[in-house]
């Protein structure tokens, strides 16, 4: 294999940090970090936890799961509404549906 010949040329090939010095205008020669990047110095080991173990996690009613949930309920009770709203319709009246059957007039 190439690696075995040269370890440090395979060290070498690695992905390389995409950030530049300020003073400089040089790229940064550090490896990139796994998956990252940018190395351990520019931002690689940057983030924060998600979920509870965020820093600025108050309850939890923001959170992706409980806003999707929100959004199921609501939807539901549109749908609920729209189904009161056929049952209460004058049906000797004309009326019009929509692509999804929904009572336009
Ligand atoms: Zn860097």
């Amino acid at each position: 294999m190439k690696g075995d010949a040269d370890p440090l040329a395979a060290a070498n090939a690695t992905p390389r940090c995409i950030a530049r010095s300020k003073r400089t205008g040089k790229p940064c020669t550090q490896p990139a970090m796994r998956g990252k990047r940018v190395c351990h110095m520019h931002g690689g080991k940057g983030g924060s936890p998600a979920g509870p173990t965020h820093p600025n996690y108050k309850h939890g009613m923001r959170s992706r799961e409980w806003v999707e949930t929100r959004k199921a309920v609501n939807e539901l009770a549109r749908e609920a509404r729209e189904l009161e709203a056929l049952i209460d319709a004058d049906w000797d009246a004309p009326h019009i549906l929509d692509n999804n059957s929904r009572v336009v007039s």
